[in-house]
């Protein structure tokens, strides 16, 4: 019995022990430690970030090339801007008027070196007389194609040539030469017609005559006699109504530029004695032409001026 109690305290005092290690974890295979594997050492890391130095190179480089290309643009812009105003510059002077059109081979004819041989004034109380013919007249090369062939002087001619190519860079697509030297035989041909045409219409020929007169020069009065005018316009007939296109308005604000003027403006009627002519340009030259531009005055005006000042 005490051998049995000796055994049985034996046991339970392995029982314990065993508990005593089951509770201490290491009693369980599967709770055995087992070290964590470091699978990212530090050296990966060093090897994928690229070495401090490197990085400042690439930058420094990086740096070094956009200070090399902005200092090339710069240049280059300089460059280009001194090329422009070179350029601007030569064109001040070969091209002071701002031409689109190149019109440099007209330019001895827009601005003559006789710029006073072409200010003759042809107006009722200066009549040029039935047997005046300038000997220089020369074929227009623009002229409406349903009109036959038509006659400037030489000067005259070149420039409206000038100014019909520089209108139409300008959008006046339409323009066309309806009339440029008339003798007097043509003149007298148009006038007579037109005062049979009032005598149809109940005038005396007294009162057709006057009335025609402010229309058109009576014959042997007429610029056109000159070789020196030109009508031209846009529409089927010469009308007061070409006056609010935009085609007579450039006309008018440029042909000085070509040596013309506009001859018979709406505030100056009871001047020339003439109603206002949007189509009537009258060629003198630039010189003169850009005078009487400025100054605003109809040619009547300017003689008077030049006669006044030298
Ligand atoms: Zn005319």
């Amino acid at each position: 019995m005490k051998l049995i109690r000796h055994a049985a305290a034996a046991l339970a005092a392995l029982t314990f022990i065993c508990a005593a290690l089951t509770s201490c974890g290491l009693g369980e295979p599967e709770q055995t430690y087992v070290p964590p594997v470091i699978t990212s050492p530090p050296k990966e890391t060093a090897e994928t970030i690229p070495p401090i130095t490197d990085t400042e190179d690439v930058t420094s480089s990086a740096a070094t090339d956009t200070e090399k290309e902005t200092g090339a643009v710069t240049t280059e812009k300089e460059t280009e801007a001194e090329t422009t105003a070179r350029e601007t510059e030569t064109e001040k002077t070969e091209n002071p008027l701002g031409f689109k059109a190149d019109l440099s081979a007209y330019e001895k004819y827009m601005d003559p070196e006789d710029r006073d041989a072409y200010l003759i004034l042809v107006n009722p109380s200066h009549p040029v007389g039935k047997d005046y013919k300038p000997d220089d007249l020369d074929p227009l090369v623009d002229t409406r194609p349903d009109r036959s062939k038509r006659y400037m002087r030489l000067y005259a001619s070149k420039s409206l040539e000038a100014f019909l190519k520089e209108a139409r860079e300008n959008g006046c697509k339409n323009v066309t030469v309806t009339s440029a030297y008339r003798s007097y035989e043509s003149q007298k041909e148009i006038f007579d017609g037109d005062v049979a045409n009032l005598m149809k219409k109940g005038y005396s020929e007294e009162e057709a005559i006057a009335i025609e007169r402010k229309d058109t020069a009576y014959p042997g009065e007429s610029e056109h006699q000159t070789g020196l005018a030109v009508d031209m316009h846009n529409m089927s007939s010469a009308q007061q109504a070409f006056a609010k296109t935009f085609e007579a308005q450039w006309l008018a604000e440029n042909c000085w530029k070509f040596g013309f003027i506009l001859r018979y403006m709406p505030d100056k009627e009871d001047i020339t004695t003439y109603v206002y002519e949007p189509w009537h340009f009258r060629y003198v030259g630039r010189y003169h032409a850009q005078r009487i531009y400025e100054m605003h005055m109809c040619l009547e005006e300017y003689t008077e001026y030049l006669e006044n000042n030298g």
